[in-house]
């Protein structure tokens, strides 16, 4: 299975250019896609998910040209959005139900097995005829990720999910998406640079509609070797070390800054080299292109 994206492109009628010639090659297992806030994940995800329309490019799955023939990809398709709206007074069996037989599964005797299947997969058998409202974030992510099962999908998108759940639930979700990632493609749209580094084999970072970074979590994590440096500062020194070094990151611990800075030498008194993680990658990437543009 490979999905292959090239010089994908979408302008919005306000002017903002969402996807700029955006290309990109996404094979089987958990791809992350990281961004900060506004750099177009989203836009992507509901392109590839055929509910927008691109400007120009294109979008292969195997076979498939997406934007041609929306209606092959849906049939192949998983989607869980970021808010998965759920219909009031209806159990967690009633909902997957409805849901199957509108992606098209009419006989009776399968849809029921599916839809008992689902729900031990993602471990809410016992709580089948609960109603669904009343599910905590994480149990409602799992009926997302039910739901999204349904017809035996090759691609299956997840945008941000887990913003809002607890850690333990966070875990479980974690747990329910690798199970199901060894023959499709899951891509995992975030912005929580954790989630990636525990989760996917593949990753890319996305900034300003641009794709500034690709490759496997530990690989993008190695290039920084030897160049990051912390320090912890004092409040009101925080703007003059701003001004001499290229901050990548800095953190509140016990009420002071903890800096982190990229510098192929020791940038001065009092810093300390420190292993580079996925976070200072996703910082350097994103200030370097903020600061080109
Ligand atoms: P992300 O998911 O990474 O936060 P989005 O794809 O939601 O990014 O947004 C990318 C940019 O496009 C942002 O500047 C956002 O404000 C803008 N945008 C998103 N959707 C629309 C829309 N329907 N109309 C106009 N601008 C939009």
């Amino acid at each position: 299975m490979e999905l292959v994206i090239k010089n994908l492109c979408k302008t919005y009628s306000n002017g903002v250019k969402a996807l700029d010639n955006l290309s990109l090659e996404i094979s089987n297992g958990m791809f992350g896609l990281l961004g900060p806030n506004g750099a177009g994940k989203s836009s992507l995800m509901r392109t590839l998910a055929t509910l927008q329309e691109a400007d120009s490019g294109t979008m292969h799955l195997d076979d498939i040209n997406i934007l041609e023939n929306p209606i092959e990809l849906r049939k192949v398709l998983g989607y869980l959005p970021q808010e998965f709206g759920v219909y009031p007074k209806i159990t967690a069996k009633e909902l997957l139900d409805h849901l199957a037989i509108l992606k098209g599964i009419t006989n009776n005797k399968e849809r029921i097995e599916l839809v008992n299947f689902l729900l031990q997969k993602v471990n809410l058998y016992e709580k089948r005829n609960k109603s669904v409202k009343g599910f905590s974030g994480g149990m409602k992510q799992r009926i997302g990720i039910a739901q999204a099962l349904i017809g035996n999908p090759k691609l299956i998108i997840v945008d941000e999910p887990t913003a809002g759940l607890d850690p333990g639930e966070r875990n479980r979700f974690h747990n329910l998406l690798a199970d199901v990632a060894e023959d499709v493609i899951i891509i995992l749209s975030t912005h929580i640079v954790e989630d990636v580094r525990e989760l996917c084999q593949n990753m890319a970072i996305m900034n300003q509609g641009r794709l500034i970074c690709k490759g496997r979590p530990q690989h993008v994590i190695d290039e920084l070797n030897d160049r990051v440096w912390q320090k912890l500062i004092e409040r009101n020194e925080l703007e003059d070390y701003s001004n001499q070094h290229m901050i990548i990151s800095n953190k509140m611990v016990g009420g002071k800054p903890l800096i982190h800075v990229l510098s192929d030498i020791k940038p001065g008194v009092g810093f300390t080299r420190v292993p580079p993680t996925l976070e200072d990658v996703f910082f350097s990437k994103i200030n370097i292109t903020s600061t080109v543009i």
